[in-house]
Formats: structure tokens, C-alpha cells, sequence
């Protein structure tokens, strides 16, 4: 099945000489939004041709908007309109004068020399991109279509974020399989043995926890800021890590020409022991991160990803099969009560959930009736 792949590039944009003019139409953008917002809640429209025969008109009379900005404007109500009111809110959206200003294929376009041309209260200016390496391949890559993009206004600087889609490669079949387990002491084990390391990970994280420990402590205004910029720097921090990590996976299924297996979480409060609830509650933000940076980087790779159930691939011996809690020493070590196998329990986990993608799903009480 293919899908439609999205991405979206955040460009950093050398504004200074159209500041003015900038700030101008984000705030009128947001002043047409808002009062467009406000007509159609109170005269319960949430038809995108109604509320364009409605508003039209108006908006560019009273905010002397250009067309295409006039119909972005009207496109951004309706939908916070609509999706206002599907969450069954009694209160009409309205947006601040900061808000993000939508741009389509009609009102902005690339120009040459990392240059976009964006329409504005007075007319087109056109702003140096300041692009990187990785955005401008990004942005140049062929594979990828441009569609809109959104002016941002971030940290007092102007940022253009570029959405782009491609239709996504097809899905190579395979039987082979590697399989991977996601666990606190390594951040993810494979069934090849490779390890990524939590080690690091670990660390930074205590780092950041004695600082805001330290900082809740003090309590003031400004050690609340600094607490706030620290959470950012973690979480971006977590997200480099991920990142990382997902991609190293999809590169190796990719050469190997096999497919990813990772254990299906959906409802996992049911079916593990505490302990193990415990492990992914913890950190599970960061898991869940982890989990949908390896599956969007497989789609876009062609890479099959698989979700197997995760009961018994902790306590199964992937040697002989016996299946039995005992076998798991603690959470670093496995050792079968059968035939004596050991291993770190991360690998062996991962081994298990490859066994489970490739056959058919693990049955309780291969060897002897397991306790779970
Ligand atoms: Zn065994």
C-alpha cells in the first residue's frame, strides 16, 4: 500500500531588510483570521464555500488583504472554526497577532539563490533563505514535492517551514527479519547483537534532573525560565538520540534487505507485569518518539515494519524455548532454567521478537506452561 509521505523543513529567514512589512502581515493576517473566525461562529458556518461568499469580500475591503491572502486567512478560521467545534468548545478561536501566516504555491515561491518570495501587505519581498546543508538537499531533493509552507515567528527571528509530500516506495517483501528491542539500559538492542547504548543517555539525563532539582529549588521567576529552556535542550537532546538511532535500524534493514519487527505496545497495560509497565511509563514519550522515528524513516525507505506481541519474549529462552519467569535474572540478565543458555536480556528479547515476526505468534508452554 503507498501512502503519502509528508515532511515539513523549519528555514531559518534573513528578514532584516522587510521586518516592517513582515510583522505588518502577520498582523493583519491574524486581525482577517480572527474576525473571520468570529463571523463564522456566530453564524454557525463551517462550509468552506459558504464562509468564502460570506467573508470574502469584507476581508479584503477592511484588511486591504491581496486575494490569495484573503482566501489563506479564510482557510485558517474555518478549520480552527471547525475543529473548535468538533471538540465540542463553546468558545470562537481567535489568534494572536503572532500567529503564523499560511502560505500556498500562489503567494510564495522559491527563488534563485536560496531566495523565497513571499506576498505581503505591500506587495512581494523576497527574503534570503539561510539554509544548511542537510535543508538545502532536503530542499532540492527531486523525490520531494514543495506544497505550503508557514511563516513562523519564533524567538523574534522569522522562520518559513516548507511542507513537502512524495508518494512513499513501495514496501519490499521479505521473510527475513531483524528483530529489535527498545529497553531502558540500552536503548535499543537488535537481534544481530548491536547495541545502542543508553549509557549517555542516561547520564544527560541525571545532568539535566540535578540542574532542575536545583532550580525548583530556587523558585523564582527567572529559575523558572531557565528550568523551561532546559526541559527544551533535553528534549531536543532525546530527539538527536532517536534520530539516531531510528536511523542506524532503517540503514541496516535497508542494506540487509530485511524487515524491522518491534513488540506492539497498543494495550500493553493489560498483558505485562508491573515491572514492565513501569519501564515503558517512564520513559515512554521517549519511546514512543523512538518508535515513530523508525517507522516514518522505514516508510520512506521501503523498509516492512512489523509489530509482534510482546508477551514472553522477556522470559522465553531463544535456544530451546522454555518459557518460564525464572529465566529472567533481572532486567540485564537472562539465564534458562532449562539448558543454561545466558545472555543480556535486551538481545535476547530482541532475538525473541525476530522468532515471533518470522513464525507464527510465541505459544505459551513451549517446555513448560509459562507462569505469566
Ligand atoms: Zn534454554
Amino acid at each position: 500500500m503507498n501512502t503519502n509521505l509528508t515532511r515539513t523543513i523549519c528555514i531559518k529567514l534573513d528578514a532584516s531588510a522587510h521586518d516592517a512589512v513582515l510583522t505588518a502581515t502577520m498582523q493583519t493576517c491574524n486581525a482577517a483570521a480572527s474576525w473571520i473566525a468570529r463571523v463564522c461562529w456566530d453564524e454557525a458556518i463551517t462550509n468552506t464555500n459558504t464562509a468564502h461568499h460570506r467573508v470574502y469580500g469584507a476581508t479584503r475591503e477592511r484588511f486591504g488583504l491581496a486575494a490569495q491572502l484573503a482566501i489563506n486567512a479564510r482557510a485558517k478560521a474555518v478549520e480552527a472554526v471547525k475543529s473548535v467545534k468538533a471538540k465540542k468548545r463553546e468558545t470562537c478561536p481567535q489568534f494572536g497577532a503572532r500567529g503564523s501566516v499560511r502560505y500556498d504555491a500562489r503567494c510564495f515561491s522559491f527563488t534563485p539563490l536560496d531566495h523565497v518570495s513571499l506576498l505581503t501587505v505591500a506587495g512581494r519581498v523576497t527574503c534570503r533563505m539561510l539554509l544548511g546543508p542537510r535543508q538545502h538537499a532536503m530542499l532540492t531533493d527531486p523525490a520531494w514535492a514543495s506544497g505550503g509552507a508557514d511563516l513562523v515567528w519564533r524567538h523574534h527571528r522569522y522562520y518559513l517551514h516548507v511542507t513537502q509530500s512524495r508518494q512513499a516506495p513501495d514496501v519490499t517483501a521479505t521473510p527475513d527479519v531483524i528483530g529489535v528491542d527498545l529497553g531502558i539500559v540500552n536503548v535499543a538492542v537488535d537481534s544481530d547483537g548491536q547495541v545502542f547504548t543508553g549509557e549517555q543517555v542516561r547520564k544527560v539525563r541525571a545532568h539535566y534532573k540535578t540542574q532542575r532539582e536545583g532550580l525548583q529549588k530556587v523558585g523564582t521567576k527567572s529559575a523558572k525560565r531557565k528550568a523551561k529552556r532546559l526541559s527544551g535542550r533535553e528534549a531536543r537532546f532525546q530527539s538527536d538520540v532517536n534520530h539516531c538511532i531510528s536511523k542506524a535500524l532503517v540503514a541496516k534493514a535497508t542494506s540487509a534487505r530485511k524487515a524491522l519487527a518491534l513488540e506492539d505496545l497498543t494495550g500493553i497495560r493489560d498483558r505485562i507485569t508491573v515491572r514492565r509497565v513501569h519501564r515503558y511509563e517512564r520513559h515512554s514519550w521517549a519511546f514512543y518518539q523512538l518508535r515513530t522515528y523508525i517507522q516514518y524513516k522505514a516508510d520512506n525507505a521501503g523498509v516492512r515494519v512489523t509489530l509482534v506481541n510482546p508477551a514472553y519474549t522477556s522470559v522465553t529462552c531463544p535456544e530451546c524455548g522454555h518459557c518460564a519467569k525464572a529465566n529472567r535474572r533481572s532486567q540485564a540478565e537472562f539465564l534458562c532454567q532449562a539448558c543454561g543458555y545466558t545472555a543480556n536480556a535486551d538481545f535476547v528479547g530482541a532475538r525473541n521478537i525476530q522468532t515471533v515476526a518470522v513464525n507464527q505468534p510465541m505459544v505459551a508452554g513451549a517446555g513448560t506452561p509459562c507462569p505469566q
